[in-house]
Protein backbone atom coordinates (compact mmCIF):
# COMPACT_ATOMS: atom_id res chain seq x y z
CA UNK A 1 0.00 0.00 0.00
CA UNK A 2 1.22 3.37 -1.08
CA UNK A 3 1.60 6.66 1.40
CA UNK A 4 -0.81 8.67 -1.93
CA UNK A 5 -3.46 5.17 -2.39
CA UNK A 6 -6.83 6.62 -1.75
CA UNK A 7 -9.11 4.69 0.87
CA UNK A 8 -12.53 4.04 0.13
CA UNK A 9 -14.99 2.31 2.50
CA UNK A 10 -15.88 -1.41 1.17
CA UNK A 11 -20.06 -0.57 0.85
CA UNK A 12 -19.18 2.99 -0.85
CA UNK A 13 -16.83 1.48 -3.26
CA UNK A 14 -19.08 -1.30 -4.30
CA UNK A 15 -22.12 1.22 -4.76
CA UNK A 16 -20.18 2.84 -7.18
CA UNK A 17 -19.05 -0.13 -9.23
CA UNK A 18 -22.89 -1.51 -9.11
CA UNK A 19 -24.20 1.81 -10.65
CA UNK A 20 -21.16 1.56 -13.16
CA UNK A 21 -22.34 -1.81 -14.49
CA UNK A 22 -25.93 -0.68 -14.00
CA UNK A 23 -25.25 2.60 -16.38
CA UNK A 24 -23.96 -0.08 -18.61
CA UNK A 25 -26.76 -1.68 -19.66
CA UNK A 26 -26.18 -4.65 -16.74
CA UNK A 27 -29.60 -5.68 -14.91
CA UNK A 28 -29.65 -4.64 -11.06
CA UNK A 29 -28.89 -8.35 -9.91
CA UNK A 30 -26.09 -8.81 -12.28
CA UNK A 31 -24.64 -5.45 -11.51
CA UNK A 32 -24.58 -6.37 -7.96
CA UNK A 33 -23.52 -9.36 -8.46
CA UNK A 34 -20.25 -8.45 -10.47
CA UNK A 35 -19.44 -5.79 -8.02
CA UNK A 36 -19.73 -7.69 -5.17
CA UNK A 37 -16.86 -9.98 -6.92
CA UNK A 38 -14.61 -7.25 -7.65
CA UNK A 39 -14.61 -5.52 -4.51
CA UNK A 40 -13.92 -9.44 -2.83
CA UNK A 41 -10.87 -9.81 -4.66
CA UNK A 42 -9.91 -6.10 -3.23
CA UNK A 43 -11.06 -7.19 0.00
CA UNK A 44 -8.91 -10.33 -0.42
CA UNK A 45 -5.84 -8.09 -1.04
CA UNK A 46 -5.69 -9.41 -5.05
CA UNK A 47 -6.18 -6.04 -6.27
CA UNK A 48 -5.02 -7.10 -9.34
CA UNK A 49 -8.45 -9.00 -10.19
CA UNK A 50 -10.86 -6.06 -8.09
CA UNK A 51 -12.39 -2.65 -9.13
CA UNK A 52 -9.03 -1.91 -11.16
CA UNK A 53 -10.31 -4.18 -13.77
CA UNK A 54 -13.89 -2.18 -14.01
CA UNK A 55 -12.80 0.34 -16.88
CA UNK A 56 -11.59 -2.98 -19.26
CA UNK A 57 -14.77 -4.80 -17.89
CA UNK A 58 -16.77 -1.90 -19.46
CA UNK A 59 -14.68 -1.47 -22.84
CA UNK A 60 -14.88 -5.27 -22.93
CA UNK A 61 -19.15 -5.54 -22.72
CA UNK A 62 -18.85 -2.20 -25.22
CA UNK A 63 -16.94 -4.30 -27.62
CA UNK A 64 -19.15 -6.96 -27.52
CA UNK A 65 -16.31 -9.26 -26.27
CA UNK A 66 -18.33 -9.94 -23.04
CA UNK A 67 -21.91 -10.10 -23.30
CA UNK A 68 -24.85 -8.80 -20.30
CA UNK A 69 -27.56 -11.05 -19.16
CA UNK A 70 -26.31 -14.45 -19.85
CA UNK A 71 -27.58 -17.91 -18.72
CA UNK A 72 -25.17 -20.97 -18.59
CA UNK A 73 -26.17 -23.63 -20.16
CA UNK A 74 -25.99 -27.13 -20.01
CA UNK A 75 -23.95 -28.93 -22.65
CA UNK A 76 -24.34 -32.34 -21.48
CA UNK A 77 -24.70 -34.57 -18.15
CA UNK A 78 -23.64 -37.32 -17.16
CA UNK A 79 -24.88 -37.67 -13.41
CA UNK A 80 -21.11 -37.61 -12.15
CA UNK A 81 -20.46 -34.38 -14.47
CA UNK A 82 -22.04 -32.09 -15.51
CA UNK A 83 -20.88 -29.49 -18.74
CA UNK A 84 -22.23 -25.95 -19.47
CA UNK A 85 -21.32 -23.00 -22.00
CA UNK A 86 -21.32 -19.68 -20.61
CA UNK A 87 -21.93 -18.10 -23.72
CA UNK A 88 -19.53 -15.28 -23.35
CA UNK A 89 -21.67 -13.91 -20.63
CA UNK A 90 -20.05 -12.13 -17.44
CA UNK A 91 -17.76 -14.76 -15.85
CA UNK A 92 -19.14 -13.81 -12.44
CA UNK A 93 -22.62 -14.61 -13.45
CA UNK A 94 -21.95 -17.90 -15.71
CA UNK A 95 -19.37 -19.35 -13.37
CA UNK A 96 -21.72 -18.49 -10.44
CA UNK A 97 -24.09 -20.51 -11.67
CA UNK A 98 -22.61 -23.53 -12.79
CA UNK A 99 -20.85 -23.28 -9.34
CA UNK A 100 -24.42 -23.67 -7.70
CA UNK A 101 -26.20 -26.16 -9.94
CA UNK A 102 -22.39 -28.46 -8.92
CA UNK A 103 -22.81 -27.83 -5.48
CA UNK A 104 -26.26 -28.70 -5.30
CA UNK A 105 -25.29 -31.98 -7.34
CA UNK A 106 -22.26 -32.75 -5.33
CA UNK A 107 -24.35 -31.99 -1.95
CA UNK A 108 -27.09 -35.27 -3.25
CA UNK A 109 -24.25 -37.86 -4.97
CA UNK A 110 -21.40 -37.15 -2.96
CA UNK A 111 -19.25 -35.23 -6.01
CA UNK A 112 -19.75 -33.52 -9.11
CA UNK A 113 -16.96 -32.73 -12.03
CA UNK A 114 -18.30 -29.94 -13.28
CA UNK A 115 -17.18 -28.30 -16.75
CA UNK A 116 -17.62 -24.46 -17.78
CA UNK A 117 -16.27 -23.30 -21.50
CA UNK A 118 -16.74 -20.04 -23.45
CA UNK A 119 -17.03 -17.94 -19.64
CA UNK A 120 -16.34 -14.10 -19.51
CA UNK A 121 -13.15 -13.30 -16.99
CA UNK A 122 -14.10 -14.89 -13.77
CA UNK A 123 -11.80 -12.77 -11.63
CA UNK A 124 -10.33 -14.45 -8.25
CA UNK A 125 -11.14 -18.15 -8.91
CA UNK A 126 -11.29 -18.32 -5.36
CA UNK A 127 -14.48 -16.74 -5.42
CA UNK A 128 -15.89 -20.35 -6.39
CA UNK A 129 -13.92 -22.46 -4.03
CA UNK A 130 -15.46 -20.17 -1.18
CA UNK A 131 -18.98 -20.92 -2.61
CA UNK A 132 -18.58 -24.87 -2.32
CA UNK A 133 -16.39 -24.09 1.41
CA UNK A 134 -19.83 -22.40 2.84
CA UNK A 135 -22.00 -25.68 1.32
CA UNK A 136 -19.26 -27.68 3.70
CA UNK A 137 -17.63 -29.41 0.45
CA UNK A 138 -13.82 -29.59 -0.83
CA UNK A 139 -13.51 -27.79 -4.36
CA UNK A 140 -10.75 -28.63 -6.86
CA UNK A 141 -10.60 -25.80 -9.48
CA UNK A 142 -8.69 -25.56 -12.76
CA UNK A 143 -8.76 -22.48 -14.68
CA UNK A 144 -7.40 -21.46 -18.20
CA UNK A 145 -7.88 -18.06 -20.42
CA UNK A 146 -8.33 -18.34 -23.71
CA UNK A 147 -7.33 -15.80 -25.99
CA UNK A 148 -4.26 -14.41 -23.62
CA UNK A 149 -0.87 -16.16 -23.66
CA UNK A 150 1.90 -14.69 -21.68
CA UNK A 151 3.49 -17.27 -20.27
CA UNK A 152 6.76 -19.31 -20.97
CA UNK A 153 7.22 -23.18 -20.52
CA UNK A 154 10.19 -24.42 -18.85
CA UNK A 155 13.07 -24.24 -20.93
CA UNK A 156 11.23 -22.01 -23.41
CA UNK A 157 11.34 -18.19 -23.95
CA UNK A 158 7.91 -18.33 -26.18
CA UNK A 159 5.19 -17.27 -24.94
CA UNK A 160 2.53 -20.95 -24.89
CA UNK A 161 0.32 -20.76 -21.49
CA UNK A 162 -2.43 -17.75 -19.98
CA UNK A 163 -1.65 -16.76 -16.38
CA UNK A 164 -3.62 -20.79 -15.25
CA UNK A 165 -4.73 -20.49 -12.57
CA UNK A 166 -5.37 -23.13 -9.61
CA UNK A 167 -7.80 -23.09 -6.64
CA UNK A 168 -8.38 -25.98 -4.19
CA UNK A 169 -10.61 -25.20 -0.83
CA UNK A 170 -10.87 -27.57 1.85
CA UNK A 171 -13.33 -27.10 4.57
CA UNK A 172 -12.20 -27.63 8.13
CA UNK A 173 -13.42 -25.84 11.57
CA UNK A 174 -12.35 -22.82 12.44
CA UNK A 175 -11.13 -21.67 8.89
CA UNK A 176 -10.81 -23.56 5.63
CA UNK A 177 -7.66 -24.14 3.69
CA UNK A 178 -8.35 -21.90 0.25
CA UNK A 179 -4.90 -22.56 -1.79
CA UNK A 180 -5.57 -19.72 -5.21
CA UNK A 181 -2.93 -18.70 -7.29
CA UNK A 182 -1.88 -18.51 -10.78
CA UNK A 183 0.74 -20.77 -12.53
CA UNK A 184 3.00 -17.77 -13.97
CA UNK A 185 5.38 -16.55 -11.33
CA UNK A 186 3.61 -13.37 -11.25
CA UNK A 187 0.12 -12.21 -12.09
CA UNK A 188 0.24 -10.61 -14.48
CA UNK A 189 -1.69 -7.50 -12.60
CA UNK A 190 1.23 -7.51 -11.05
CA UNK A 191 3.51 -6.63 -13.79
CA UNK A 192 1.23 -3.97 -14.27
CA UNK A 193 1.78 -2.18 -11.00
CA UNK A 194 5.29 -2.55 -11.63
CA UNK A 195 5.39 -0.90 -14.88
CA UNK A 196 3.11 2.10 -13.63
CA UNK A 197 5.95 2.38 -11.02
CA UNK A 198 4.46 0.61 -7.85
CA UNK A 199 6.13 -2.60 -6.70
CA UNK A 200 9.19 -3.96 -8.27
CA UNK A 201 9.06 -7.59 -9.87
CA UNK A 202 11.19 -10.41 -7.97
CA UNK A 203 14.06 -10.94 -10.12
CA UNK A 204 13.55 -13.32 -12.91
CA UNK A 205 9.57 -13.20 -13.34
CA UNK A 206 10.00 -12.62 -16.81
CA UNK A 207 12.29 -14.35 -19.68
CA UNK A 208 13.47 -12.25 -22.97
CA UNK A 209 13.49 -13.88 -26.24
CA UNK A 210 17.21 -14.74 -26.21
CA UNK A 211 16.76 -16.39 -22.65
CA UNK A 212 18.10 -13.78 -20.50
CA UNK A 213 15.79 -13.68 -17.37
CA UNK A 214 14.23 -10.01 -16.19
CA UNK A 215 12.67 -8.05 -13.77
CA UNK A 216 11.57 -5.33 -16.52
CA UNK A 217 8.08 -4.79 -17.06
CA UNK A 218 8.74 -3.84 -20.34
CA UNK A 219 9.95 -7.12 -21.26
CA UNK A 220 5.97 -7.68 -21.08
CA UNK A 221 4.63 -4.57 -22.75
CA UNK A 222 7.43 -3.68 -25.44
CA UNK A 223 7.66 0.86 -25.49
CA UNK A 224 5.00 2.21 -23.15
CA UNK A 225 4.68 5.80 -21.82
CA UNK A 226 4.81 6.83 -18.36
CA UNK A 227 0.94 7.35 -18.02
CA UNK A 228 -1.10 5.23 -19.95
CA UNK A 229 -2.32 1.97 -21.16
CA UNK A 230 -0.31 -1.01 -21.67
CA UNK A 231 -0.52 -3.60 -24.34
CA UNK A 232 0.80 -7.01 -23.49
CA UNK A 233 0.95 -8.02 -27.25
CA UNK A 234 4.04 -5.28 -27.94
CA UNK A 235 6.19 -6.97 -25.81
CA UNK A 236 8.66 -9.67 -26.63
CA UNK A 237 9.52 -11.34 -24.10
CA UNK A 238 7.17 -13.37 -21.36
CA UNK A 239 6.30 -14.43 -17.36
CA UNK A 240 8.22 -17.38 -16.44
CA UNK A 241 6.04 -20.14 -15.20
CA UNK A 242 6.02 -20.56 -11.06
CA UNK A 243 8.17 -23.11 -9.88
CA UNK A 244 10.34 -24.01 -13.13
CA UNK A 245 8.79 -27.17 -14.97
CA UNK A 246 6.63 -27.65 -11.77
CA UNK A 247 4.67 -25.29 -12.30
CA UNK A 248 4.97 -24.80 -16.56
CA UNK A 249 3.88 -28.36 -15.65
CA UNK A 250 0.49 -27.42 -13.85
CA UNK A 251 -0.35 -24.87 -16.21
CA UNK A 252 -0.13 -26.91 -19.42
CA UNK A 253 -2.35 -29.56 -17.09
CA UNK A 254 -4.71 -26.14 -16.75
CA UNK A 255 -4.79 -25.60 -20.32
CA UNK A 256 -5.54 -29.00 -21.18
CA UNK A 257 -8.36 -29.65 -18.49
CA UNK A 258 -9.95 -26.38 -18.26
CA UNK A 259 -9.46 -25.31 -21.79
CA UNK A 260 -9.27 -28.39 -24.01
CA UNK A 261 -11.68 -31.26 -21.90
CA UNK A 262 -14.21 -28.84 -21.45
CA UNK A 263 -14.18 -27.51 -24.85
CA UNK A 264 -13.23 -23.65 -24.08
CA UNK A 265 -10.30 -21.95 -25.84
CA UNK A 266 -6.68 -23.23 -24.63
CA UNK A 267 -4.59 -19.74 -24.47
CA UNK A 268 -2.90 -20.23 -28.31
CA UNK A 269 -2.73 -19.91 -31.16
CA UNK A 270 -4.63 -16.84 -30.95
CA UNK A 271 -7.30 -16.90 -33.46
CA UNK A 272 -9.49 -13.89 -32.25
CA UNK A 273 -7.62 -10.74 -30.97
CA UNK A 274 -9.68 -9.15 -28.29
CA UNK A 275 -12.16 -11.51 -26.68
CA UNK A 276 -10.80 -13.23 -23.65
CA UNK A 277 -12.33 -16.34 -22.08
CA UNK A 278 -11.76 -18.43 -19.00
CA UNK A 279 -12.45 -22.47 -18.88
CA UNK A 280 -12.97 -23.84 -16.16
CA UNK A 281 -12.72 -27.53 -14.70
CA UNK A 282 -14.64 -28.18 -11.18
CA UNK A 283 -14.09 -31.24 -9.27
CA UNK A 284 -16.42 -30.67 -6.24
CA UNK A 285 -16.11 -33.40 -3.03
CA UNK A 286 -18.58 -34.05 -0.35
CA UNK A 287 -16.45 -35.11 2.39
CA UNK A 288 -19.70 -36.40 4.60
CA UNK A 289 -20.39 -38.63 1.68
CA UNK A 290 -16.92 -40.18 2.09
CA UNK A 291 -17.25 -41.39 5.70
CA UNK A 292 -17.39 -39.85 9.21
CA UNK A 293 -16.88 -35.98 9.11
CA UNK A 294 -16.24 -35.68 12.51
CA UNK A 295 -13.06 -37.73 12.20
CA UNK A 296 -12.41 -35.89 9.09
CA UNK A 297 -12.13 -32.45 10.45
CA UNK A 298 -10.32 -33.30 13.49
CA UNK A 299 -7.41 -34.90 11.66
CA UNK A 300 -7.18 -32.06 8.99
CA UNK A 301 -7.74 -29.31 12.30
CA UNK A 302 -5.24 -31.44 13.89
CA UNK A 303 -2.75 -31.50 11.42
CA UNK A 304 -3.37 -27.93 10.36
CA UNK A 305 -2.01 -27.06 13.58
CA UNK A 306 0.78 -29.25 13.67
CA UNK A 307 1.48 -27.18 10.55
CA UNK A 308 1.39 -24.07 11.43
CA UNK A 309 3.15 -24.64 15.38
CA UNK A 310 6.39 -24.87 12.39
CA UNK A 311 9.18 -23.28 13.97
CA UNK A 312 9.27 -19.83 11.87
CA UNK A 313 12.28 -19.35 10.03
CA UNK A 314 11.73 -15.62 10.74
CA UNK A 315 10.45 -15.51 14.22
CA UNK A 316 8.42 -11.76 12.90
CA UNK A 317 6.51 -14.08 10.03
CA UNK A 318 4.91 -17.45 11.64
CA UNK A 319 4.09 -19.80 9.44
CA UNK A 320 0.49 -19.26 7.40
CA UNK A 321 -1.72 -21.47 6.01
CA UNK A 322 -3.57 -20.78 2.58
CA UNK A 323 -6.27 -18.70 2.67
CA UNK A 324 -4.79 -17.13 6.09
CA UNK A 325 -3.63 -13.99 4.49
CA UNK A 326 -6.80 -13.09 2.71
CA UNK A 327 -9.00 -13.67 5.86
CA UNK A 328 -6.53 -10.90 7.56
CA UNK A 329 -6.67 -8.54 4.54
CA UNK A 330 -10.44 -8.99 4.54
CA UNK A 331 -11.10 -7.77 8.33
CA UNK A 332 -8.63 -5.26 7.73
CA UNK A 333 -10.01 -3.76 4.90
CA UNK A 334 -13.40 -4.21 5.64
CA UNK A 335 -12.64 -2.00 9.11
CA UNK A 336 -10.22 0.54 7.42
CA UNK A 337 -11.21 0.57 3.99
CA UNK A 338 -10.20 -0.52 0.78
CA UNK A 339 -6.58 1.49 -0.34
CA UNK A 340 -6.66 1.83 -4.21
CA UNK A 341 -3.73 3.65 -6.16
CA UNK A 342 -4.47 7.65 -7.53
CA UNK A 343 -4.65 6.39 -11.07
CA UNK A 344 -6.64 3.29 -10.39
CA UNK A 345 -9.48 5.36 -9.07
CA UNK A 346 -8.96 8.15 -11.44
CA UNK A 347 -9.61 5.68 -14.40
CA UNK A 348 -12.32 4.18 -12.54
CA UNK A 349 -13.82 7.67 -12.02
CA UNK A 350 -13.22 8.31 -15.32
CA UNK A 351 -15.43 5.58 -16.70
CA UNK A 352 -18.04 6.54 -14.01
CA UNK A 353 -18.23 10.12 -15.20
CA UNK A 354 -18.27 8.73 -18.93
CA UNK A 355 -21.66 6.47 -18.13
CA UNK A 356 -23.20 9.27 -16.44
CA UNK A 357 -22.47 7.69 -12.63
CA UNK A 358 -22.74 10.69 -9.62
CA UNK A 359 -19.61 9.95 -7.24
CA UNK A 360 -19.97 10.20 -3.98
CA UNK A 361 -19.16 14.17 -2.53
CA UNK A 362 -15.57 13.69 -1.29
CA UNK A 363 -14.00 11.44 -3.86
P1 LIG B 1 -0.44 -15.21 -4.88
O1 LIG B 1 0.89 -15.42 -5.50
O2 LIG B 1 -0.68 -13.99 -4.05
O3 LIG B 1 -0.76 -16.53 -4.00
C1 LIG B 1 -1.94 -16.56 -3.28
C2 LIG B 1 -2.06 -17.90 -2.56
O4 LIG B 1 -0.92 -18.11 -1.72
C3 LIG B 1 -3.27 -17.91 -1.65
O5 LIG B 1 -3.78 -19.22 -1.55
C4 LIG B 1 -2.69 -17.45 -0.32
O6 LIG B 1 -3.48 -17.83 0.80
C5 LIG B 1 -1.36 -18.16 -0.34
N1 LIG B 1 -0.35 -17.49 0.45
C6 LIG B 1 0.10 -16.22 0.31
N2 LIG B 1 1.04 -15.94 1.22
C7 LIG B 1 1.20 -17.06 1.97
C8 LIG B 1 2.02 -17.40 3.08
N3 LIG B 1 2.88 -16.54 3.62
N4 LIG B 1 1.91 -18.64 3.60
C9 LIG B 1 1.03 -19.55 3.08
N5 LIG B 1 0.23 -19.28 2.03
C10 LIG B 1 0.31 -18.04 1.49
O7 LIG B 1 -1.61 -15.26 -6.00
P2 LIG B 1 -1.48 -14.87 -7.55
O8 LIG B 1 -0.82 -15.95 -8.29
O9 LIG B 1 -0.94 -13.49 -7.66
O10 LIG B 1 -3.03 -14.87 -7.97
C11 LIG B 1 -3.85 -13.77 -7.58
C12 LIG B 1 -5.29 -13.99 -7.97
O11 LIG B 1 -5.41 -13.95 -9.38
C13 LIG B 1 -5.92 -15.34 -7.56
O12 LIG B 1 -7.11 -15.04 -6.84
C14 LIG B 1 -6.24 -16.03 -8.87
O13 LIG B 1 -7.42 -16.82 -8.84
C15 LIG B 1 -6.42 -14.85 -9.78
N6 LIG B 1 -6.23 -15.17 -11.21
C16 LIG B 1 -7.34 -15.22 -12.02
C17 LIG B 1 -7.19 -15.48 -13.36
C18 LIG B 1 -8.39 -15.54 -14.28
O14 LIG B 1 -8.21 -15.70 -15.48
N7 LIG B 1 -9.60 -15.41 -13.81
C19 LIG B 1 -5.90 -15.69 -13.91
C20 LIG B 1 -4.80 -15.65 -13.05
C21 LIG B 1 -4.96 -15.38 -11.70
Amino acid sequence: MAATDIHIPAPVLEGVIDHIFRAAGCSEKESARIASHLLGANLAGHDSHGVVRVPRYVEWLEAGFVLKGQQASIISDGGAFVLFDGHFGFGQTVAEQATQFAIARALETGSCIMGLRNAGHIGRVGDYSEMALRAGLIAINFVNVGGSVLVAPFGGTERRFSTAPISVGVPLPDGPVLLDFATSFVAEGKVLVASNGGKALPEGALIEPDGRLSADPHTLYGHYEAVGPRNASLGQGAIRAFGDHKGSGLALICELLAGALTGSATSGPVKERGRITNGMLSILLSPRHFGDVAAFEAAGRNYVEWVKACHPADPASPVLIPGEPEAKRRAERLAHGVPLPQEAWANIRATAVRLGVTIPEGL
